[in-house]
């Protein structure tokens, strides 16, 4: 697809600005209504979804030249796809996906962020986001006895990704991951240095190319070794595996699933039994790369009936972020005996963002941090005394945001609270 592609949806907008928002059906106050992080710090209209919509109308229309205050527009945005989600609740049109294409655009056309050169070029070198060299990345699991899946046959591969297995803070996260799927008998195996990034932030940053050179390499490995399902403990993992090797063919019959996902199963199926209590409120942060964009992607082939803009034939099924990873973390926490799920005021579909996503906490770290700084102060506000999420980045994030604000809230990722429940 192209920015020309979307042409009817970016002539569609009429600047309601719903999209602002989270869906009025669900806003309980004037605190916590906000949806946008871009829009909210920024708060000039071309830094909306809106805006940026207008913008590509704008380039469409007339073209115009990349200017360092177009650029600063096009990077300061976390693709959380809030954005899309709230303006889906009235209307029938895409929002996200040319926000996608037109940062794709930009970087086509050379007009990239240093912050996400430097991160794209670790990529093509090291095969990670992240600071590290490919023969370490297995490093966390030393001890462990984990299968090698490149030389011990096993259908199921746990995808550890970038930031978990090169920051060493994360390492109980992917160590706790790995005790409980062999405290519940499965037969799994990693990468080790083998492993490599999905390629998921590199299309959220812009860099089209790299994520599908990551894809094919990642799905021919994946078939080498004859993997049929991956387990991943990253959102933006779940959602490139899942929904973006979809969208671009490459999935397969690969089965994708979070780890949450996998929990809730193993715990469902009395494989795993959770039998110490974990007396603590703890309110839950839903990862947008899990949440809403999450969703399955849904493909659709068909044409515009001439003469209208959003009569497609046949009809065409939009992703409205419903069908995200909701549930499963929910019924993992509320499995563990003695917790109690403190909800905030934005959650779901219509969850505010960590502030990580989108390249934002490479090329604004500032921004980053004043998102997750919101988060925290909702997370504040239900009373609990810690909060959950299912994503390294957003834990990552949310222990940065802690550390300058003085906030006396734990962070756990689930896998955490559920090894401290056995
Ligand atoms: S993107 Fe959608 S919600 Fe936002 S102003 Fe345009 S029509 Fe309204
Ligand atoms: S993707 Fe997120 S940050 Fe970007 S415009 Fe939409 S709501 Fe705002």
């Amino acid at each position: 697809m192209a920015i020309e592609d979307y042409r009817g949806d970016v002539e569609m907008c009429c600047r309601c600005s719903a999209c602002k928002h989270i869906p009025l059906q669900k806003i309980k106050g004037v605190e916590h209504s906000e949806a946008c992080p871009s829009i909210a710090k920024y708060n000039f209209h071309a830094y909306s979804g809106s805006g940026r919509l207008l913008i590509a109308k704008e380039m469409l229309t007339n073209g115009f030249k990349y200017t360092d205050k177009l650029l600063d527009i096009v990077y300061n945005c976390q693709m959380c796809g809030a954005c899309d989600i709230s303006c889906k609740y009235a209307m029938d049109m895409e929002v996200l996906e040319p926000i996608y294409e037109f940062r794709i655009k930009a970087v086509e056309e050379g007009h990239t962020n240093p912050a996400l050169d430097k991160a794209i070029t670790s990529l093509r070198k090291q095969g990670t986001m992240v600071p590290g060299a490919k023969a370490k990345r297995g490093e966390w699991a030393k001890g462990l006895g984990i299968k090698d899946f490149l030389r011990q046959k096993t259908k199921v591969a746990y995808h550890v990704g970038c930031l978990t297995s090169f920051d060493k803070d994360m390492w109980p996260v992917a160590r706790a991951t790995a005790k409980l799927l062999n405290k519940a008998g499965v037969d799994f195996g990693i990468g080790g240095e083998v492993e490599s990034c999905c390629g998921g932030r590199a299309y959220q940053m812009g860099y089209q190319n790299d994520f599908i050179r990551q894809a094919q390499n990642n799905m021919a490995l994946f078939k080498q070794c004859s993997i049929e399902t991956l387990v991943t403990s990253c959102a933006n993992g779940y959602h490139a595996f899942k929904v973006l090797y979809d969208k671009f063919g490459l999935k397969g019959n690969l089965e994708v699933l979070h780890i949450t996902e996998y929990l809730a199963r193993l715990i469902k199926e009395g494989k795993l039994k959770l039998n110490k209590k974990v007396n603590m409120t703890v309110t839950y942060h839903d990862p947008c790369y899990l949440g809403r964009l999450g969703e399955p992607w849904i493909h659709w082939e068909g044409k515009r009936i001439p003469g209208y803009k959003f009569v497609f034939d046949p009809p065409k099924e939009y992703r409205r972020g419903t069908h995200g990873v909701y549930e499963p973390p929910r019924e993992v926490l509320t499995s563990i005996p003695g917790l109690k799920l403190s909800e905030m005021d934005r959650i779901k579909e219509y969850a505010w963002c960590c502030g990580a996503g989108g390249g934002v906490n490479e090329s604004n770290p500032e921004f980053a941090m004043w998102t997750a700084k919101e988060r925290i102060e909702e997370a504040e506000s239900t009373g609990a005394e810690a909060i959950a999420t299912a994503c390294p980045w957003c834990e990552k994030n949310f222990n940065e945001a802690i550390k300058e604000s003085g906030s006396g809230l734990k962070v756990y990722d689930i896998v955490e609270l559920v090894e401290k429940a056995i």
